[in-house]
């Protein structure tokens, strides 16, 4: 600070004045400082400032604890306030909501599920998306909608939603507001597309299939995809149009087998194992 700047500044400080009388829940030191009756704590200092001690205000043990309480309380809010608002833009099917590793059982896939949440960085960075496949009433979109919970949780993006919602809402969009609707996919570092493979099967529909899965695959961000076809039918698709959409799922993603069969075979095998333990056989 040059010496001019320093002369305006200390006459400022001159004329300004902290120095009051202690209130009720005050007392005076020796050394003439106000401090807090409750934490016996300083509520002043006194500091150099250009040459000359003066008094200034200064916050007391309790007052600090207050103020960092607050603070996160407040953080916390906001935290919670986003994660709100991530889960109503990001999961529009209330039910999904409910669907959470909380109330899952704890089974193969589960335990899958959760293992890609918690390498969710390496998730994202290696680009590692999942094709959920298996018969109807597996669980595939509630393992989908326990990954997105979780990770809308950690307040990071994530839209779960299916093509025949995708294909309604771009029914109504002129053609340059459907190109940065598809584009706006990419403002979620996970996508989950449910049940692919439901929609009509016009010419028109698998194109703008298409262009989510391919627009997708050029944003580098992983996407989720559940299947009730089985992945024989996802391999070897009947035409061209088909072939062109799975073959970009399959570079995307990885092929997961989704099955209730699987789940009760290891519920058998751990009744197995009880029985054996009990029994002493
Ligand atoms: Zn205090």
């Amino acid at each position: 600070m040059s010496e001019t700047a320093g002369g305006i500044a200390s006459a400022i400080l001159n004329r300004l004045s902290f120095e009051r009388k202690p209130e009720e829940d005050e007392y005076l030191n020796s050394e003439g400082l106000i401090i807090c009756k409750k934490c016996n704590t300083p509520r002043q200092c006194r500091v150099n400032m250009f040459g000359t001690m003066k008094i200034v205000p200064c916050m007391c043990k309790c007052k600090c604890e207050e103020e960092a309480q607050r603070k996160k309380h407040e953080e916390e809010m906001e935290l919670q306030r986003r994660i709100r608002q991530l889960k109503s833009s990001g999961i529009q099917e209330k039910h999904l909501l409910d669907w959470r590793f909380d109330i899952a059982d704890d089974n193969k896939d589960i335990q899958m599920a959760k293992r890609y949440v918690e390498n969710w960085k390496k998730v994202r960075a290696d680009n590692l998306g999942l094709l959920l496949w298996g018969d109807v009433g597996t669980g595939k979109s509630f393992v989908a909608a326990c990954i997105a919970n979780a990770l809308l949780e950690k307040s990071i993006p994530v839209l779960m939603t299916n093509f025949s919602k995708i294909l309604n809402q771009m029914g109504a969009m002129y053609s340059d507001e459907r190109y940065q609707y598809i584009a706006s996919f990419s403002n979620y570092p996970l996508l989950i597309i449910d049940d692919l493979g439901i929609e009509r099967n016009t010419e028109y529909a698998l194109e703008q299939v298409y262009a989510v899965i391919d627009e997708r695959y050029k944003s580098g961000l992983p996407v989720i995809i559940t299947t009730n076809l089985t992945i024989n039918e996802i391999r070897n698709p009947s035409d061209v149009a088909h072939a062109r959409i799975y073959s970009r799922v399959l570079e995307m993603c990885t092929p997961v087998h989704i099955g209730g069969g699987d789940r009760r075979r290891s519920i058998g095998m751990d009744k197995q194992r009880t029985i054996k333990e009990v029994l002493d056989l």
